[in-house]
């Protein structure tokens, strides 16, 4: 064997080194993705018996004591959830509809006495805090509701009202 032909002998080792070794490391991808896919089955079906313990606890069934904590923190997590909504239905506010006049609730697209199309209007974006110059995000909406103030403390958005 000459020296060129060992040259070209060690090029050749080399590349087909660096294709076996690509080869490898897309083998190995995919196999650290097969590897997180059945991690991700396995959470899943955990999930699953977790859920079933929790339902066994809502039923009144007797329940484990190992998962009293984790059985505690998502009562924690429920009551949180139930707070948070009970304040978003006090804080629910009225509008005027811009048709009728109807006090309809304040994420009305439509007015639900006479379907008015009501201008598009998010409370956090046309109503600046107070002393703070409107940013002009809702011009439109501005106008439409200048007369009237959008946040009402009684919070009575009730369809049910006679009166209009
Ligand atoms: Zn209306």
């Amino acid at each position: 064997m000459n020296d060129f032909d060992n040259a070209m002998k060690k090029i050749a080792d080399v590349l087909y080194g660096a294709a076996r070794k690509s080869g490898e490391i897309l083998d190995n991808t995919k196999k650290a993705y097969n590897i997180s896919s059945e991690k991700d089955k396995i959470a899943k079906v955990q999930s699953q018996i977790g859920l079933k313990v929790y339902k066994a606890y809502v039923a009144g069934n007797a329940t484990p004591d190992y998962v009293q904590p984790e059985i505690e923190a998502i009562k924690a997590i429920e009551e949180r959830i139930q707070e948070l909504e009970r304040s978003m239905a006090e804080s629910k506010s009225c509008k005027i509809c811009k048709e009728c006049g109807a006090r309809i609730a304040l994420d009305d697209v439509y007015c639900p006495k006479c379907g008015g199309k009501q201008p598009e209007t998010t409370a956090s974006c046309c109503e600046p805090p107070a002393g703070e110059e409107d940013s002009g995000c809702c011009e439109e909406a501005k106008s439409e509701e200048r007369s009237e103030p959008t946040q009402r403390a009684d919070a009575d958005c009730s369809d049910d009202d006679d009166d209009f």
